[in-house]
């Protein structure tokens, strides 16, 4: 009944399959395999799957970064280059499994990597996952990380699937990022007149550079005075004391007192750092930000001979773990973000700490067109809101005190 019609199709499609399979042995000796035991056709597809990524990703005994696989300039890398993303960016479950191979994820004897490979396919998937992110805000990136949850524990097949749509996130971080990139390569330079809304909706925007300059050192001093814990203050206007972050002679320390107070525990719960790994955040006081470090510490030298110079007393800028904290406070506090993106027309949202980082640290003209850097004047914004004088923004604010007060206490 249905058997002879099956058959000569069947016959077709053999045909048709071994046209096939002797085009292709020319090219890879396909046969041969079939005949090997099961254990060395086995190696055999490892090798063949290692010669493929090896193609795919030849430079994997250097430093390489996935922007370069994305095809970035040099120039341009420097200002998108992913410092401080690990596994740790990763969250918990995502390419983070235990006794399989390190570097690929897979079974030993499945194992993909090469021999003396600097960097393994599991850090630039985790660098892929990092891209991908900078293009997405807190909602669409935790529906993304569900969409790709079929690699969760396989980096190597996710950054398979990465690739294939290589070209079309090259040109939307192109696309998404050209304010950025003009920005942190010093091409354009921010005025706080040419921002119509600023103008309009907040005093800072018409203060001179003198002024946001002395508001920042008056928020310093009275976070000095009181004590306050940095970090939670401006991830909150949280007033919270944390003598030991004062007290402390170095990073650790101060890092150890935030660990205890919580800290970094009520940023996972309430932020979008809790799509990270527990340590993402923590671990953002280590090495990761040493450029940076070093440039803020040059200017901070620099800032503190000038003032000697000029006859006063130093000025108590913060030093570097401070002034890390600032900004992750900054980072993660969602109602300062939106209100900071909607007066400064020239900017736009980025969605991973060492772009903000960076950013933070372009200077901007004030309204009486001298200098600050953006952090200053991004404080001062904070400061605002953080007022009773911001009708529009207060309802958020007592919002995001009560929550905070909930998982705090
Ligand atoms: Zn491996």
């Amino acid at each position: 009944m249905l058997v002879p019609t099956l058959v000569p199709n069947a016959s077709a499609n053999e045909d048709a399959n071994t046209g096939g399979n002797a085009e292709s042995n020319r090219i890879h000796p396909v046969t041969d395999i079939i005949k090997e035991p099961y254990k060395r056709k086995g190696s055999q597809m490892v090798f063949l799957e290692r010669k493929k990524l090896k193609a795919q990703f030849p430079n994997t005994s250097e430093n390489t970064n996935v922007l370069e696989f994305l095809g970035f300039r040099s120039d341009e890398i420097k200002h998108l280059f992913l410092y401080g993303i690990d596994i740790y960016f990763c969250p918990e479950g995502v390419f983070t499994q235990y006794g399989l191979c390190k570097g690929c994820q897979k079974m030993f004897e499945l194992c993909v990597c090469w021999p003396r490979q600097k960097v393994s396919y599991r850090s630039i998937a985790w660098e892929a996952l990092a891209v991908e992110r900078m293009l997405r805000n807190d909602e669409e990136y935790k529906e993304y990380l569900e969409n790709i949850e079929p690699y969760h524990g396989d980096p190597v097949g996710y950054l398979k699937f990465f690739s294939v749509k290589k070209r079309e996130i090259y040109s939307q971080i192109q696309r998404n990022y050209a304010w950025y990139l003009a920005i942190t390569r010093r091409r354009e330079t921010i005025s706080v007149l040419d921002s119509t809304r600023g103008k309009q909706g907040s005093r800072v925007f018409r203060m001179s550079g003198r002024q946001i300059e002395e508001l920042y050192f008056e928020a310093w001093s009275n976070l000095r005075e009181s004590k306050t814990g940095v970090l939670q203050y401006f991830l909150n206007w949280d007033e919270k004391k944390c003598q030991e972050e004062w007290e402390a002679k170095d990073a650790t320390v101060v890092v150890e007192a935030l660990e205890k107070l919580g800290v970094f525990q009520r940023l996972r719960s309430m932020t979008s750092a809790g799509l990270q790994g527990p340590q993402y955040v923590k671990l953002q006081f280590g090495r990761h930000h040493q450029r940076l470090r070093s440039r803020y510490e040059l200017s901070l030298g620099m800032h503190l001979r000038d003032q000697t110079a000029l006859g006063g007393t130093p000025s108590k800028l913060p030093h570097w773990t401070p002034f890390l904290s600032m900004l992750i406070g900054l980072f993660y506090n969602k109602i300062f973000r939106q209100r900071l993106e909607y007066l400064l027309e020239q900017i736009s949202e980025v969605w991973l700490l060492p772009h903000w980082l960076d950013l933070a640290n372009v200077e901007v003209l004030a309204a009486d067109n001298t200098r600050v850097p953006l952090y200053m004047l991004m404080v001062a914004v904070h400061k605002e809101l953080g007022s009773d004088d911001v009708p529009d923004g207060k309802i958020d604010i007592l919002l995001c005190r009560d929550s905070s007060r909930e998982v705090g206490e």
